[in-house]
């Protein structure tokens, strides 16, 4: 088995605004260097790292918007969000919890802090991954699963834990329901205790360093906020906390398909994403009251 090279490690540099909401770096597509076929099938990551809000009565966020062939997957690391969609899904995460929207055919969502959250205010740090669908999924009907930390399966070690999201750690299998091979964990390591991870060596491979300091393959340092960017020349890394640390790790085959993305669709063919525009316009993507 052949080690996994760290390919570039990223910190993030300007921040932008989703809705009043989010206070968001964008590390995929990063357009300098990795776009969305590179990290395929994750073909955005959205990283808003903590950051507090003061209280407010009216919440923040960001209002009804559509998407259309992809899944949204977001992870609370601190505060809390609602979500409600024109499908009927909705829900409320908090810290440590995932909410996993398959926008497929076509939803209507929007996306706030939580109400009695925001009246208090706080530290708020969250990710908001898009996982692209294959075509034959691109106009399935849309499903929301929400992956409440408490259900989440944990391989321990060393008052060490995986939580595993989707796909496979060590035999311990995610809930997340997924279109095509996704690993999403949550590595939560206490200082010096480190662990190894195994995907085939196509599949697209990232580190975000949510808290403390790590070390790959005992090599390269990754301080927290850091996006890390894996190469494709084997299957095997290392991850070894400098100090207690939170790592989201994920890994993907990629989907090997056109991708035209425009705004919130992302499709296969510039026609298709025509067609999503003037469905939405046509509400075809249902109704969810502002
Ligand atoms: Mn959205």
């Amino acid at each position: 088995m052949k080690t996994r090279t760290v390919e570039l490690v990223v910190a993030p540099g300007s921040f932008h605004w989703v809705g009043d909401g989010f206070r968001v770096h964008t590390f995929i597509p990063d357009s300098l260097r990795i776009n969305m076929e590179r990290m395929n099938p994750f073909i955005l990551m959205d990283y808003n790292p903590t950051y507090n809000f003061p209280a407010s009565d009216i919440p923040k966020g960001v209002g009804v918007h559509p998407h259309r062939g992809f899944e949204t997957v977001t992870i609370a690391y601190k505060g809390k969000v609602e979500h409600h969609d024109s499908s009927g899904g909705g829900g409320i995460i908090g810290e440590g919890d995932v909410q996993w929207m398959t926008a497929a055919s076509g939803i209507l969502h929007k996306e706030f802090h939580e109400k009695e959250w925001s009246k208090k205010g706080g530290d708020f740090q969250m990710v908001q991954l898009w996982v692209n669908l294959p075509t034959k999924y691109k106009m399935s009907e849309p499903t929301y699963q929400p992956i409440e930390n408490l259900a989440m399966s944990r391989y321990k070690f060393d008052d060490s834990e995986i939580e595993i999201i989707a796909g496979e750690y060590k035999g311990m299998k995610g809930n997340a329901r997924t279109f095509s091979p996704v690993h999403l964990f949550n590595a939560r390591l206490k200082k010096n205790s480190g662990t190894e991870f195994d995907f085939p060596a196509n599949y697209n491979t990232a580190l975000l360093v949510i808290e403390g300091k790590i070390m790959i393959n005992d090599t390269e340092t990754a301080p927290a906020d850091n996006f890390v960017l894996m190469a494709n020349n084997g299957e095997q890394f290392n991850v070894k906390a400098l100090e207690d640390s939170v790592v989201l790790i994920l890994s993907g085959e990629p989907i090997n398909e056109p991708i035209a993305a425009h705004g919130p669709f992302v499709m296969n063919t510039r026609q298709e994403l025509i067609e999503a525009f003037e469905d939405f316009n046509n509400g075809k993507f249902g109704y969810l009251e502002d």
